[in-house]
């Protein structure tokens, strides 16, 4: 069938949700390791994808899936070993003492769910996000993204501070005289702003949000101190900390499994997804034993898929690929390699503004005047990645302007797949001149 019918009968099935990517959108039929094959038998390489984290079909994940499924597949009100070999897996996996695991199906639900435990174990109220954040798409969880909702429409007990923007935002780190630890105060004391905002709207913060990866703002490295001084501000008013490593954990930043790792911060309640089930829809909240008794006193939670022994089978293979074939070190070794790779690109090209990442994450923030950090306009974003789509790989793009190119391609991902995917985004720089 034609992409075009396809399309045209999608458009008259679906609801008019579900945006396609690319300026000549792609029909997919198969995956395998980093590589996406569309209705023509044309392969892609895949420099998107987190979800398919240890590659697409990986058929150790494929196999758990099809001999649970043949099995038994029922929910978390049955006794059933698989989900509890799970959250026995994750749990060491933390520090902090962070060993009390609800399974959930997606990030949305992980996010709105460990919101609904801050706030029943602090009996506070008040939220802390970051500006321009995602974390989801239910009723309470999008009202904690603020990447699409004006100040004005917020709810009083919701307070936002500025990211830590430190290209872009009201501190930059070449501004003279800045140190690492600087950037860090103010950007935390926009924290303690936020804090004093919810007092003044009569809330105490139940706790913080953040995105240890800030994604929706373009892919940021925050000043080292920013986490735990923000941290620390919000447990002081009586807050916790929630750490979503929807986008930055299971090892995807190279450096470390998780993103609040890497600022040293011992999160209360973390929040997971996407890459967890390798393409299969499972997350979780992993908090403390004594959070969750609290929580457990107020409420009996269920959740009908959520830990389902299928989810859990994929879950547990996800965690035995990652390690039988390496693939943390290979998300390290690989982001070093693009580190370089990305660095001498930015030479190459002066609408490459900033490069910033880590492992198999990273955001190349497009500007139409290095000196400016103006943003190129969304629609030039648009065509490159289309045109990156023409060359054969596929990339996305975020930020809040919409202009920053994102890296974060299956954790298998080699040096000659960051090579090829860097040479094609030099020719197309080259070609498109924009
Ligand atoms: N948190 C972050 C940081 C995300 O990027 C996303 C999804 N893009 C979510 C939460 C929501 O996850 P899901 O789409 O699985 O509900």
């Amino acid at each position: 069938m034609s992409t075009s019918k396809l399309e045209e009968r999608r458009r008259r099935a679906l609801a008019p949700a579900y945006e396609l990517f690319y300026q000549e959108p792609i029909h997919l039929v198969r995956g395998e390791g980093v590589w996406l094959f569309d209705h023509e038998g044309r392969r892609y390489l895949d420099c998107y994808n987190n979800v398919p984290s240890v590659g697409h079909c990986h058929p150790r994940v494929v196999s758990a899936i099809a001999t649970q499924a043949g099995q038994l597949n029922t929910h978390t009100r049955y006794l059933h070993e698989t989900v509890v070999k799970l959250t026995e897996r994750l749990g060491p996996k933390f520090s902090g003492g962070l060993s009390a695991c609800w399974v959930v199906c997606s990030g949305t639900e992980a996010n709105d769910l460990a919101t609904q435990i801050a706030r029943a174990v602090t009996g506070h109220y008040g939220m802390l996000v970051s500006e321009g954040s995602y974390h989801g798409n239910s009723d309470l969880v999008l009202t904690l993204s603020t990447d699409g909702s004006r100040p004005e429409d917020r709810p009083d007990w919701l307070a936002v501070a500025e990211a830590p923007d430190c290209y872009r935002g009201s501190f930059r780190a070449d501004e003279e005289g800045r140190s690492n630890d600087d950037l860090a105060a103010s950007y935390a004391a926009c924290v303690s702003k936020a804090v004093d905002d919810l007092a003044v709207r009569n809330h105490q913060p139940a706790a913080m949000l953040v995105d240890t990866s800030w994604d929706a703002n373009g892919v940021l490295i925050a000043p080292d101190e920013y986490l735990s001084r923000a941290a620390s501000i919000v447990r002081a008013a009586g807050g916790l900390v929630i750490a979503d490593e929807v986008q930055a954990g299971y090892c995807r930043l190279g450096d470390t499994w998780w993103g609040h790792e890497r600022y040293g911060v011992e999160p209360d309640i973390v929040t997971l997804g996407k890459p967890m089930g390798g393409g299969h829809p499972v997350a979780a909240v992993v908090s403390t034993p004594e959070i969750a008794a609290a929580f457990g006193k107020q409420t009996d939670y269920f959740n009908t898929f959520g830990g389902n022994p299928v989810s859990a089978a994929a879950a547990l293979a996800v965690l035995d690929v990652i390690e039988d074939e390496g693939l943390h070190e290979n998300a390290r070794q690989v982001g070093e390699h693009l580190a370089e790779g990305l660095a001498a690109l930015a030479k190459d090209h002066e609408i490459i503004g900033d490069v910033r990442g880590s492992g198999l994450f990273w955001g190349i923030d497009l500007v139409s005047d290095r000196e400016s950090r103006r943003p190129i306009d969304a629609a030039d974003a648009q065509r490159l990645v289309s045109a990156i789509r023409r060359e054969g790989v596929l990339m996305g793009l975020t930020g809040n302007h919409g202009n920053v190119l994102k890296l974060r391609p299956p954790l298998p991902f080699s040096r000659d797949n960051a090579d090829q995917a860097l040479e094609v985004v030099d020719g197309c720089l080259r070609k498109l001149r924009l």
